[in-house]
């Protein structure tokens, strides 16, 4: 029911009905015979005088015989919005007011509540489109960069190989940058959604600063600048903690310092804050004498996508994402990042962090320069079983553990690891993942359940030639330990099985690659298709055993590459999909990069029945460069040879 309030001409009050009182809690015998003006508040009054007035004399006005919103205060000071509708009504030569309304406060809260949600999603909106604007240029810079020079590349005659190789770089340097940005990106929506976890892992603090600094110290050479490392005598070699994360945060934080400083020096600094038992507390300073950022800006600059310095126009300049991703990194790891700068005087940024001690020894761990004796053969006598089906892996990784006198036993799938395990004790299995009769995960998850301590307990070190996360995943969920990618990285295989025999002094051999060029050119003869750099790094330009790798080769994929041609030609996906996974960690041992990468798109495209034609594109690819990879390969394998000789 509605307020009904009766007035002549002249606002005094005719009739006040219950619902009135109800709604303007004012009682009926307070208003009869008493103005209205007086009893609505001093705008409201106002505008009935004047709308009374206008109507009497034109016949019209704005709030007559209109339906209006509008609010009233009652006495004891509360708003009550209504709907108001006042019908003029004429008698004899006077005209009489009836008003009618209704309470329409609570519908008004529910609006305002629609319209601050409505504000919210338009600024979340807005943000998203800047973020998408953002990314979108940042993503096109880089992307027009690496098309263009590709267009320039494609119409070149190759003659000139100065100029090409210079496209070729501009093409890496921008892909990188691209790949820089997704990750950012990447970083930012994960820790947004707090799904980014930490990890610890002994690591090597002195090298992971010193191969940071190689790299900057080359940009701020390119600008003129000074670049200073200062690593306090204090700091250990080793500690526990998140060592990407630790080196993402520095290579903003530095790469932020030469990108903003034009003349002058760039340092970064280390020094341990607080030593207790089993903690390590450390803090990191980077400063520069740069551009600088003005005060008021200063609390801005950990917002996303603020830049204080626009970056000019089609310059690669960052996203504004790196010290907001830096300084969250840096809380979740028990911290907080400090901003100082003067402007055109420089910044200084400093965090500290505090991390676990290492059990890791080194014979000096105060002179980050000094050079540590070699001792792998401290790891000989440990026991390692290899799981593993392809003949080429088997070679190499029984090669590389050799190298440290660790005694390898090899079971070509998961089932026969399992027996082998009852009968003998290792200390490491290496489990490659996809396997005929038992696969990797499958055997992790029967040796966990195992009830022998002896079999249950041993690390398990998955290797697999796969990069997708959901690999990973999956070999972590069935218990294994660690995940190595194919070809294994002897410098990773190294750290853990180190990590494994703490007793040990982990006398790393720092491996000076200035003096590990190669003694004949003729082993660095020109191939088209293999790169070999991996294996002679790993085996030290062993030539003989370079060719033991590449003899396993030979011997072993023509068959692989032959039942690939069957079972594409038949359509068996779930084979073609096997062998395509087999042959693509062959070929990333022996550097077929191009061809590991046909094979894998081949090995995901198995997964559809529908995509068999895409599925023949590619493999026509390869059809086209097999026999000419083979023969590259035997070429290889005489020139290594003679080398010897
Ligand atoms: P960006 O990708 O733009 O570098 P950041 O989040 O790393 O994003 O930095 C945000 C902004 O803070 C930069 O755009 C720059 O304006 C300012 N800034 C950061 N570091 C420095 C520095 N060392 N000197 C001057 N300005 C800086």
């Amino acid at each position: 029911m509605d307020g009904v309030i009766l007035t002549n001409s002249k606002g005094t009050v005719l009739n006040w009905n219950k619902q009135a009182e109800h709604i303007l809690e004012l009682k009926r015998e307070e208003t009869i015979g008493k103005s209205v003006y007086h009893l609505v508040p001093y705008k409201l009054r106002k505008q009935l005088k004047a709308s009374f007035a206008n109507y009497i004399k034109t016949g019209d006005d704005d709030l007559i015989n209109k339906r209006v919103e509008t609010s009233v205060n009652r006495r004891n000071g509360t708003v009550v919005y209504i709907e108001l509708t006042i019908v003029a009504i004429e008698v004899k030569d006077d005209y009489l007011f009836n008003a009618f309304f209704r309470d329409i406060t609570n519908r008004k809260i529910i609006d305002n509540e629609i319209r601050e949600a409505k504000v919210l999603a338009e600024k979340s909106a807005k943000a998203k489109s800047v973020f998408l604007s953002n990314m979108s240029h940042e993503i096109r810079t880089p992307l027009n960069v690496i098309l263009g020079l590709t267009g320039i590349l494609q119409k070149s005659n190759f003659s000139n190989p100065t100029v090409d190789k210079k496209n070729l770089d501009g093409i890496q340097f921008s892909a990188e940058n691209l790949l820089v940005l997704i990750n950012d990106i990447l970083d930012f929506s994960k820790i947004e959604a707090g799904k980014l976890t930490l990890h610890k892992e002994d690591f090597n603090l002195h090298e992971l600063l010193n191969n940071l600094s190689r790299g900057f110290k080359i940009k701020a050479d390119e600008k003129g600048l000074t670049y200073q490392v200062f690593i306090d005598t204090t700091v250990p070699k080793f500690i526990v903690g998140d060592q990407l994360r630790l080196n993402q945060i520095l290579i903003n934080l530095l790469g932020n310092a030469i990108k903003f400083t034009q003349k002058g020096e760039v340092l970064i600094q280390v020094t341990t804050h607080e030593i207790l038992d089993d903690h390590i507390t450390l803090n990191f300073l980077v400063k520069d004498t740069g551009v600088g950022i003005p005060e008021d800006k200063l609390k801005n600059i950990f917002e996303s996508f603020y830049q204080v310095h626009k970056p000019g126009k089609n310059k690669i300049e960052g996203t504004g994402l790196g010290l907001s991703i830096s300084k969250q990194l840096i809380e979740l790891q028990g911290g907080i990042l400090n901003a100082k700068s003067t402007p055109q005087v420089g910044s200084s940024f400093d965090f500290s962090i505090q991390f676990d001690k290492s059990n890791f020894k080194t014979s000096d761990h105060h002179n980050a320069n000094s050079k540590i004796i070699d001792n792998l053969g401290e790891l000989s006598g440990m026991k390692v079983l290899v799981v593993e089906d392809n003949k080429m892996n088997q070679f190499f990784i029984k090669q590389l553990l050799s190298n440290w006198s660790v005694e390898v036993i090899i079971a070509e799938n998961g089932k026969i690891a399992i027996e082998t395990l009852e009968k003998e004790t290792f200390d490491l299995i290496l489990m490659d993942m996809h396997m005929p009769v038992m696969d990797g995960s499958e055997a992790t998850q029967i040796i966990r359940k195992s009830t022998n301590p002896k079999i249950n307990q041993i690390p398990i070190v998955a290797c697999s030639a796969d990069v997708f996360p959901e690999s990973k995943k999956k070999a972590m969920s069935s218990g294994m330990n660690f995940y190595l990618t194919k070809p294994l990285s002897e410098k990773a295989l190294e750290e853990i099985l180190y990590s494994l025999k703490p007793n040990v002094e982990h006398h790393r051999e720092e491996k000076n690659e200035s003096t590990k060029t190669i003694g004949n050119s003729s082993t660095q003869s020109k191939t088209q298709y293999c790169d070999l750099s991996f294996l002679k790094k790993t085996f030290d330009h062993d030539n003989e055993t370079i060719k033991s790798v590449l003899q396993i080769f030979l011997e072993e994929t023509p068959n692989d590459y032959k039942t690939l041609t069957e079972v594409i030609k038949n359509k068996n996906n779930s084979k073609a999909k096997e062998i395509a996974h087999k042959l693509k960690s062959s070929f990333k041992t022996i550097g077929l990069e191009k061809e590991a990468t046909i094979l894998e798109k081949i090995e995901k495209l198995s997964d559809n029945d529908d995509d068999f034609g895409k599925i023949h594109e590619e493999f026509e690819l390869l059809r086209l460069s097999f026999p000419l990879i083979l023969k590259e390969i035997e070429d290889t394998m005489r020139d290594l040879s003679s080398s010897n000789s």
